[in-house]
């Protein structure tokens, strides 16, 4: 099932077509009414008659987090604040929070945009989506929300937390599907498999899981451990919130709704569109937005671009799984790690949960790299001999996919602290030396 076929199958050069009409349109509206893209737009020499089609995009200027910072809370609306019905805030994981405005008809695109999604992982009215996504001031509880609401799925807002009543909801009202993070879903996983409630009394068959890096390991192992089908949903607080993109069912890559939030992918260091295929940072521009419209809007999330169509039928555009975002990269003695490198080495190694916490620092000035790693119940042991043989074949397996070594420090059953909403894998003491 496609909910918008129109937009979702719809040929190359006529999307490219209305991505271009739009463009045009909010080049217009932000020059019009936001002092601070008109005078960026100046300053690049660049005026809203100098965009023709979506081509001269590359003409505009980028904006960033720092300018949603700089022009917090209500600087970069282009629409007086009386026709904002909704603020969000980014859940601040790298730094200060940032407030985004959305008018009606934002929030109806955004829906909309979420619909795609669920629409595209199977769900339809007939089901019940239980919501453990974080309600509030971060996008991903009401997003969902919204989303499985405008599918006419049941909808249980559940938020996250409260582990035991997340199962007994969704138990006693046979949720169908569970939007939350793979984080969280995993820890539900573990949860659920302590509780000793019966599996089968479940209806529980799709994830939507998103919000937060996760490898392709991760999505086996939670859909292993929850018997069900597990998808991706991307999204971020500053273009709308989650349903930016989603796969389908042939799970290829991840789908963007182009036609709402144009994608470029760009060189992090000189800024240039880098050609489809090759991995940069992802940028994006709202086509429709009204409220907080942004123009060439610098992710920090590292991707790259597949053009071709999907099996699917969807013509929309697809990206790659997302490895984390520059923020999250840890330079160690020279080399670039990303956490979920080392989650997809720990989901193959049975003897370990993939719970880990990464802790750098620069001791007489050398970068040190230790990781604390999670050893199940049946395999674990005091004793430091015993456990010898296990964390060496960590140790190697971590340095072939990394290219360092770590100093492994393998801890006991529950003693990684686990995540209710995004993650928090790693500590990096230099930054605040
Ligand atoms: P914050 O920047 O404070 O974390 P958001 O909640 O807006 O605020 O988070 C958006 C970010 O979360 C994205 O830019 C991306 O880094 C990450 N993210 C969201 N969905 C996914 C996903 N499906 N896969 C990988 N990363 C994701
Ligand atoms: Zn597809």
């Amino acid at each position: 099932m496609i909910w918008n076929e129109k937009m979702e199958c719809m040929e190359k050069l006529a999307m490219r077509k209305i991505q271009g009409e739009r463009l045009q349109q909010v080049v217009k509206r932000v020059y019009e009414n936001c002092e601070p893209y008109r005078k960026r737009m100046q300053e690049a020499g660049v005026t809203p008659d100098d965009i023709k089609s979506i081509d001269d995009i590359k003409k505009l200027p980028f904006t960033s987090k720092k300018d949603l910072r700089d022009y917090y809370p209500w600087g970069l609306l282009s629409v007086p604040q009386s026709e904002i019905v909704k603020i969000h805030a980014s859940s601040g994981t790298t730094g200060k929070p940032i407030v985004v405005g959305y008018t009606k008809n934002d929030c109806d695109a955004w829906a909309e945009a979420g619909a795609r999604c669920f629409t595209a992982f199977g769900l339809n009215k007939n089901d019940v989506v239980q919501v453990s996504y974080g309600y509030g001031l971060f996008t991903g509880g009401l997003g969902a929300h919204d989303a499985s609401m405008t599918i006419g799925a049941t909808t249980i807002p559940m938020s996250a937390g409260n582990t035991e009543k997340q199962l007994l909801m969704m138990h006693d009202l046979g949720a169908t599907a569970l939007a939350c993070t793979p984080s969280y879903a995993l820890y539900l996983a573990e949860s659920l498999e302590k509780s000793g409630m019966p599996r089968n009394e479940f209806k529980l068959k799709a994830g939507i899981f998103g919000a937060e890096p996760w490898t392709e390991e991760m999505r086996k192992e939670i859909e292993t451990r929850l018997g069900i089908k597990a998808y991706d949903i991307y999204g971020l607080t500053e273009i709308s919130g989650p349903g930016v993109g989603f796969e389908c069912s042939f799970q290829n890559g991840t789908h963007l709704s182009e036609d709402l939030f144009y994608p470029e992918i760009i060189d992090p260091e000189t800024g240039e569109q880098l050609p489809d295929g090759v991995e940069g940072e992802l940028v994006f521009t709202t086509l429709t937005k009204e409220g907080m419209p942004l123009i060439r809007f610098r992710t920090r999330d590292l991707t790259h671009l597949i053009r071709e169509k999907c099996e699917c039928g969807r013509t929309l555009v697809r990206m790659a799984r997302i490895l984390g975002r520059t923020d999250d990269m840890l330079i160690i003695r020279g080399v670039n790690v990303f956490p979920s490198q080392i989650e997809s080495v720990l989901c193959n190694i049975a003897e370990v949960e993939p719970q880990f916490f990464i802790t750098v620092d620069r001791v007489n000035n050398t970068d040190t790299f230790d990781i604390d790693v999670e050893v199940k119940k049946a395999y674990f042991s005091e004793d430091e001999n015993q456990m010898g043989a296990l964390k060496n074949k960590i140790v190697h397996a971590i340095q072939s996919v990394v290219g360092i070594q770590p100093k492994l420090n393998l801890v006991g059953p529950d003693s990684i602290q686990r995540s209710q909403g995004k993650a928090k894998r790693a500590l990096d003491k230099r930054k605040f030396k």
